[in-house]
């Protein structure tokens, strides 16, 4: 028996687990006592994953060997791995002389190590010289990275989970952190048993299980974020409750955003949130002065947001509007204090590091910066990085659809379920010239679009690093070979690289110099090149090593030469990373969702997780213990507008919006508001099939879902959705 100490591969929590295998096997799993991010506990999610690894029915649908298909129409045929690579680079370098780099695009994931998502950001940028890679992160945090850039000057979450314990108020927005994060929502349990004292305010559209433990709970109207914290700072303004000495030592911008709030008043504020003016000033009361009933003795203030802020056209300027109120509290840079986003994946954080998005560069460097573009290319050995942005997860594959991306490489996400308007998503597919798909499960929806198939190996198969919601950096460690013939994602990328430099590089030294034969060095040289290209960026991990992880257990970054540990929190000198050293208001008023409500479509329909899921269910739908929560989707509606559509539970309804409809049982739900909708955003075609509205076979929730998107961040609007329900 054998024990291996890796991290949990589904939520930005970043569990540490320990694994026991035998070898061939993982034969259990349990939390590691030693990691700081969950100190031995696990959630339903976490403690099965020895199970869903090893379930007859994961196995059935790994897939173990390349495959292709010659022609669409075709099923397709095993080949060898030299013939795929062969293949794959000759499609690749063909396009690039036919119609130029920009052919090529990236669609990668929060899923992939840092080391894998490095080789692909090199790979595309640097050797085929397109900045059209992008993440699934894109629809995960997104909006956060640009809240933070606008207000804090880099994208760098300031706070750790050791600040539950030093919080005297919780502000909870757009957070189901009981079914997303449990084991932080275990943490906060925690720290209010320690602490009966503390306030906890949760802002949600539904009365989530989050919720149950408010204190005060505000249940805003779909999209009016913005209006909400306008409103409290208004009100914090009028009562003398901003910290003007923090203000004026460490910010700039405050003078716009006080004419702008002047506006929020709490007449308007209840209007547009749907909330009491007593429950707004309680929270602004709450917020500003750490729920103190003496506003001198402020207490210490910590939000805690995810997707319900982030997944929004608006969703930068919901961010920017939370964390000013940290500012103009003063309610940052200490224990206890600060905004804290929590990452939906487990290495959307990693991805972000290492520059692999449309917009960003190496070492949080901005891809729309020359200075930033010489220092990659210098790091990179080349004279220059492209400096046209590259297309973001929406416009890449809405650039698919209209021909202008003809080769796409999919690694480790599913686009053809998780993606919004899945109407555009299959036309995207189905119109590039060649679809690449590396991918661990056979069964994920978009195996079925691929040209050409590439088996990956997965969580206890891999080696590497990913970074969590506090900045901790953790080791991924192999605990069984890698099934039948498949192979690690950066090394698949590495050796299609090696045959893509014969044609694009002849002669030239490889950019890839990375031992695939030997994949715990050939992943930590990865790493170390990676590790030099933060020296003196704020994400400086040049103190790290992977020895020093193996030793001392996971760090945060920042951890620069000549320290020995992280840093916990950052900006506790109230200097920021800006020109100035000083934090930044950003002004934003509230703005309407895309897609409002109207007599067609009268529901807003939100989407969300489940808890004991996890994404397009490729491993938690392999167990059947994991669908004693929730048994079969449905679409959630409040009891009165059941009862307005003659519903019952488990009748069949049409769900429907401007871009299709599905077919799925109706529940009622009274912790959804009036003319509020949800469905989880798990269930694939398996369970629930549906068309668009031209009448072609979609599947999931998103054959609803619009591909609004904010203009910032350009995070797509997965939360709300005009819809209609009725009988089917
Ligand atoms: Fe895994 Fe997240 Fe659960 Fe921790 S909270 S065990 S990281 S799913």
């Amino acid at each position: 028996m054998q024990e291996t100490r890796s991290t949990c591969p589904y939520c930005g929590v970043g569990c540490g687990v320990i694994i026991d295998s035998d070898g061939a096997q993982i034969t259990a799993v349990r939390g590691d006592p030693a990691h700081p991010a969950n100190f031995g506990r696990l959630c339903t999610k976490g403690m099965t994953l020895h199970l869903t690894a090893s379930s007859p029915i994961t196995r059935q649908t790994r897939l173990l060997q390349p495959m292709h298909r010659a022609h669409r129409a075709d099923a397709p045929q095993p080949l060898s791995w030299d013939a795929a690579l062969d293949l794959a680079a000759g499609k690749i370098a063909d396009s690039i002389e036919k119609h130029g780099p920009e052919a090529i695009a990236f669609y990668v994931s929060g899923q992939l190590l840092t080391e894998d998502y490095y080789v692909f950001n090199k790979l595309a940028k640097g050797l085929i010289g397109s900045n059209h890679i992008d993440s699934n992160s894109r629809l995960c945090m997104s909006s956060a990275v640009a809240g933070y850039k606008a207000t804090l000057g880099a994208d760098a979450p300031p706070c750790c989970y050791d600040d539950l314990q030093h919080a005297q108020c919780l502000f909870i927005a757009g957070s189901n952190t009981a079914w997303a994060h449990p084991i932080v929502f275990r943490r906060i349990e925690a720290a209010r048993a320690a602490n009966p004292g503390m306030k906890i305010i949760v802002v949600d559209p539904r009365r989530t299980d989050t919720a149950g433990m408010a204190d005060l709970f505000l249940p805003l109207q779909p999209g009016s974020d913005v209006m909400l914290f306008n409103g409290m700072l208004h009100l914090m303004l009028r009562e003398g409750w901003v910290d003007s000495a923090y203000i004026d030592a460490h910010t700039t911008g405050f003078a716009e955003l006080k004419t702008l709030v002047r506006h929020c008043t709490p007449e308007r504020v209840a209007q547009v949130c749907g909330i009491s003016q007593a429950d707004l000033a309680t929270a602004a009361r709450w917020f500003a002065t750490g729920a103190d009933s003496d506003p001198a003795q402020r207490g210490a203030t910590l939000s805690l947001y995810c997707q319900g802020l982030n997944q929004s056209s608006s969703g930068t300027a919901k961010n920017a509007a939370l964390i000013n109120l940290h500012l103009a509290t003063g309610q940052i840079g200490k224990p206890g204090a600060g905004p804290f986003s929590l990452t939906g994946q487990p290495n959307a954080m990693g991805g972000r590091e290492v520059g692999a998005m449309a917009n960003l560069l190496s070492a949080h460097r901005d891809l729309g910066s020359p200075q930033h573009r010489a220092e990659v290319a210098a790091l990179w050995g080349l004279p220059s990085v492209p400096d046209k942005p590259g297309k973001s997860a929406v416009e890449m594959f809405q650039a698919a659809a209209d021909g202008e991306i003809k080769v796409l490489w999919i690694a480790c996400t599913n686009p053809a379920q998780s993606m919004p308007d899945q109407t555009t998503v299959r036309r995207a597919l189905q119109r590039a010239e060649f679809v690449l798909v590396q991918e661990a499960f056979a069964g994920a929806a978009t195996c079925a679009y691929a040209d050409l198939l590439l088996p990956a190996t997965t969580w206890g198969e891999k080696t590497g690093t990913v970074t969590n919601s506090e900045r901790r950096i953790s080791r991924v460690r192999a605990a069984v070979p890698a099934p039948g013939q498949a192979r690690h994602d950066w090394a698949i990328a590495v050796q299609l690289a090696h045959r893509l430099e014969a044609r694009l590089r002849p002669g030239a030294a490889t950019l890839f110099p990375y031992d695939t034969g030997h994949p715990e060095h050939g992943a930590q040289t990865i790493w170390n090149e990676h590790r030099a290209s933060t020296r003196g960026r704020d994400l400086d991990i040049t103190g790290l090593s992977w020895p020093l992880l193996d030793a001392a257990g996971p760090q945060q970054w920042p951890l620069p030469e000549g320290r020995t540990t992280g840093a916990a929190r950052l900006y506790e000198d109230g200097i920021y990373p800006t020109a100035d050293g000083r934090a930044r208001f950003a002004a934003h008023a509230w703005q309407p969702t895309a897609e409002q409500r109207q007599a067609r479509y009268p529901l807003s329909l939100s989407t969300g997780r489940l808890r004991d899921q996890w994404h397009g269910m490729t491993r938690t739908g392999t167990l059947g213990r994991l669908f004693g929560h929730a048994a079969e989707p449905g679409v959630q509606l409040h009891p009165q507008d059941m009862q307005r559509r003659n519903l019952r539970n488990g009748d069949l309804v049409q769900v429907s919006s401007q871009r299709g409809a599905i077919i799925v049982p109706v529940q009622a739900d009274a912790t959804l508001g009036l003319a509020q909708a949800f469905i989880a955003m798990h269930w694939g075609s398996e369970f629930l099939s549906g068309r668009s509205a031209s009448g072609e076979p979609l599947a999931g929730v998103n054959a609803l879902t619009p591909s609004a998107f904010c203009p910032a961040s350009r995070q797509p609007e997965l939360k709300h959705t005009a819809v209609q329900v009725l009988k089917a």
